[in-house]
């Protein structure tokens, strides 16, 4: 008799949106197959938990039927591409996430293998490869496919919003009066490293030149045959293309992206970056369409007694006729709401205990938080995120409080394990699990993403954590400098050095 083994399905949603019709189905497959509840990740993906390995082939062929698939959840390929998730916002941000559908698509497996798995073989939806082009060979990824994971995102400045440089490949939108140009291209990002093993580390990517919008697809395509053919086979931990790049050094990299192109890639175009959060709350379009943005704690979707927003989404997705996204900080738009619906959205979620506002209901240190599943889900975490931030935050923001520091963002993020995948080096407070109950703190990444964090303190326990952060807060709130983030403010003060590149990480 075999165990009864429960599994995580990630559903891939290019660029965060989904349709009410897709919102219903996930919802609906969360309570029949799943443990009632949906996770939004940190690369704008849906995970379902809980589901039971008998019941796999059932959940994903409902998938299927609301147009949405698993194929490139995991694997050595390129995963969920990564975009801001609200188009509506300027023709320039509808342009980008077509750029981003286009990534997905060109670097979508064309292996039959998922359709022959779990849909008998049969594709039964547009996205999936054409009858002609379905085949085993792969143009791109050959027959070995990648060393290791490939993660894409693309940003609009001055909103970092999806971290573009903790990824593999990140492009920055260029854009000339109102227009999309091209993208700034940036290399070698990536959160995961391995404790004890120092050659391991997070590397932020590097920004080698911009190409033109019509050129960027296969700019993508070509760096990931670079490393497709030169990233390292032999060892996993050295495998994903940060370690390539350091590897071979970024001159060499360029000239051969250069000659695979067949044109030289220009020098990199200015831009700025402000910030690496959400804004919350509504933002209403000059045709009177409405966005509204809410903070969803751990980016988990659930009812429990007195806030049901699990609930409230499915009936809002009953009469929305507009679309919800998925934003690389777990939260969620409702999206392209119609000028008639805002009243009944917001009524919902009152009715449902869902704060609308939540610069008002919570402490800006709690809406800037992400936090990983790891335990109990994870197989690989070694202490608890998700499950156990909250608790902790309670705590701090009573310390936050305390110094009036309530509506001041400051990133925080938390993983059950050093493999990063709530980028935890990005966090101006960063907590990496070590043991059940003990976190590594790291301190002193930028607000806007571009730097990441230092080792403060190992092996800290609850109390340990308070108690270091309570001090440091306290100076924050006394002595920081008119508009000083927390973490340059620990790197102005010397409680850590800056961290410039991920071969000095650990120094
Ligand atoms: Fe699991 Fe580690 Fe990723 Fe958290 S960071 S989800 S514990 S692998």
């Amino acid at each position: 008799l075999e165990p009864l083994y429960s599994l995580m399905i990630r559903v891939r949603v290019p660029g965060g949106i989904a349709s009410p019709a897709q919102w219903l189905r996930m919802d609906e497959l969360a309570d029949e197959y799943g443990n009632h509840t949906l996770k939004l990740t940190t690369r704008q993906a849906f995970q379902l938990h809980g589901v039971l390995k008998s019941d796999l082939k059932k959940t994903i062929q409902g998938f299927n039927e609301a147009l949405l698939d698993s194929i490139a959840g995991c694997g050595d390929v390129n995963r969920n591409v990564m975009c801001n998730p609200n188009p509506h916002e300027s023709p320039l941000h509808a342009a980008v996430y077509e750029v981003s559908k286009q990534i997905s698509a060109h670097l979508t497996p064309r292996t039959s293998a998922y359709w022959d798995l779990w849909l008998n073989g049969e594709p039964q939806f547009t996205s999936a490869p054409n009858e002609g082009e379905q085949q085993d060979a792969e143009p791109i990824y050959g027959k070995t496919y990648l060393p290791r994971k490939f993660k894409i995102a693309l940003a609009i400045p001055p909103y970092n919003d999806t971290d573009i440089f903790a990824n593999d490949l990140g492009l920055i939108a260029i854009e000339e009066q109102g227009q999309l140009v091209g993208f700034n291209v940036a290399v070698g990002g990536g959160m995961g490293m391995t404790f004890g093993m120092p050659d391991t580390y997070p590397r932020l990517a590097d920004i080698i030149g911009f190409v033109p919008a019509d050129k960027v697809v296969d700019t993508c395509e070509k760096i990931v045959t670079i490393q497709r053919d030169w990233g390292n086979r032999e060892n996993r931990k050295f495998s994903r293309l940060k370690y390539t790049v350091d590897r071979v050094g970024l001159d060499v990299f360029k000239q051969e992206l250069d000659q695979r192109l067949g044109f030289p890639v220009e020098p990199a175009r200015p831009y700025q970056f402000r910030s690496s959060g959400d804004a919350y709350g509504w933002s209403i379009q000059a045709d009177g369409r409405a966005h509204l943005t809410l903070f969803v704690e751990g980016g988990r979707i659930l009812d429990r007694d007195g806030y049901a927003l699990k609930t409230a989404l499915r009936e809002i997705a009953a009469f929305h006729t507009g679309d919800f996204r998925l934003t690389g900080n777990q939260n969620l738009i409702i999206a392209n709401i119609a000028p008639e619906h805002r009243l009944s959205v917001q009524a919902v979620l009152q009715q449902h205990g869902v704060a609308i506002e939540a610069g008002k209901e919570y402490t800006a240190l709690r809406r800037g938080a992400l936090a990983c599943v790891a335990l109990p889900t994870c197989t690989l975490a070694f202490a608890e995120a998700e499950r156990y931030l909250p608790e902790l935050l309670d705590r701090l923001d009573r310390v936050i409080r305390q110094q009036g520091l309530a509506q001041d963002d400051i990133l925080l993020r938390m993983t059950g394990c050093p493999n990063g995948c709530a980028r935890p080096y990005l966090g101006e407070i960063g907590l990496v699990g070590r043991a059940v109950g003990r976190y590594n703190l790291y301190l002193g990444a930028a607000f806007n993403g571009e730097r990441m964090n230092k080792l403060y303190k190992e092996m800290l326990d609850e109390d340990g954590i308070v108690q270091e952060l309570t001090p440091l807060l306290a100076d924050y709130a006394q002595n920081r400098q008119p508009q000083e983030r927390f973490g340059d403010f620990v790197i102005r003060q010397g409680y850590v050095q800056p961290t410039e590149s991920g071969l000095t990480f650990h120094e």
